[in-house]
């Protein structure tokens, strides 16, 4: 039997794991990352809610202080012409007029009450959260309870555990980047090399890698197959030590000497 096929596929499997264990060194990074950004932006997005609420209430309460202003400017110039006033009729209407005025007033200071309603209604909702929070009680609290300050401090800590790990992937990519080019080159010579010596073998790899599995030909370990731990037949094994392979009746894996692995690495 022509072991020189087996012996290129298992080449490609053990390249492809190189490039596999470079990669575990991002050790999920990536995902973790962009984890992070979403609760960052979420973060953000609260505060930034919460700004405009504030900013929104700061114009109004501006706008309207500047209503009774000048609605008492109104009443003060009013009450003085009432007192030049040459008879009844001209101090009647004066008075509708500074009535008129003092009800612009009350309504204006209406709305000002809302809003300083509204702003306390909100930090008693806040300080109902930082007692939850004392209490270790998290998963009570509505969006509506976080403190201020603790919001703050979240969207901070975020932000630094993003740069933290962006850093810690970049080096590591960076590190990584040349070996990685060299295994890919590697890989792609070495799939010339099986697709014109062994196509239908690297059909079968490329079949059972294109679900789940990332190690299509694995190691005989202990008699059994050891990508699902199936004992392979005791006929089989000969064949197997000889430099042949099986092929896993339970998970189609193919199944070699540990050998060959041992001489996969040792090519480099
Ligand atoms: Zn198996």
């Amino acid at each position: 039997m022509d072991h020189t096929k087996i012996n290129l596929i298992v080449r490609l499997q053990h390249i492809d794991n190189q490039i596999e264990s470079i990669m575990s060194l991002q050790k999920g990074l990536p995902e973790e990352i962009s984890a992070l950004e979403e609760d960052l932006a979420f973060t953000a997005r609260q505060i930034e809610a919460r700004k405009r609420v504030a900013e929104d209430h700061q114009k109004l309460r501006e706008r309207l202080n500047g209503t009774i202003f000048d609605c008492k400017e109104k009443i003060r110039s009013f009450k003085e012409k009432q007192t030049l006033a040459r008879n009844n009729k001209e101090y009647d209407a004066l008075s509708k007029q500074i009535e008129y005025e003092e009800k612009e007033i009350a309504q204006a200071e209406i709305k000002l009450q809302d809003i300083s309603h509204t702003e306390h209604h909100s930090q008693e909702l806040q300080k109902k959260g930082r007692e939850l929070i004392a209490e270790n009680r998290y998963d009570e609290i509505t969006e509506e309870m976080m403190p201020d300050d603790v919001l703050n401090q979240q969207r901070e800590d975020l932000s630094q555990q993003v740069n933290l790990k962006k850093e810690e992937l970049d080096s590591i990519v960076v590190e990584t980047a040349e070996e990685i080019t060299r295994l890919r080159e590697k890989l792609a010579s070495q799939r010339t090399a099986v697709t014109q010596e062994a196509k239908r073998l690297l059909d079968k790899y490329d079949h059972l890698k294109s679900g789940s599995m990332q190690n299509a030909i694995v190691k005989l370990d202990r008699h059994a197959c050891s990508g699902c731990n199936t004992r392979v037949p005791t006929n089989r094994h000969t064949l197997i030590v000889q430099g042949g392979f099986y092929v896993c009746e339970s998970c189609g894996r193919i199944v070699v000497h540990e050998r060959l692995f041992d001489e996969a690495s040792a090519e480099g």
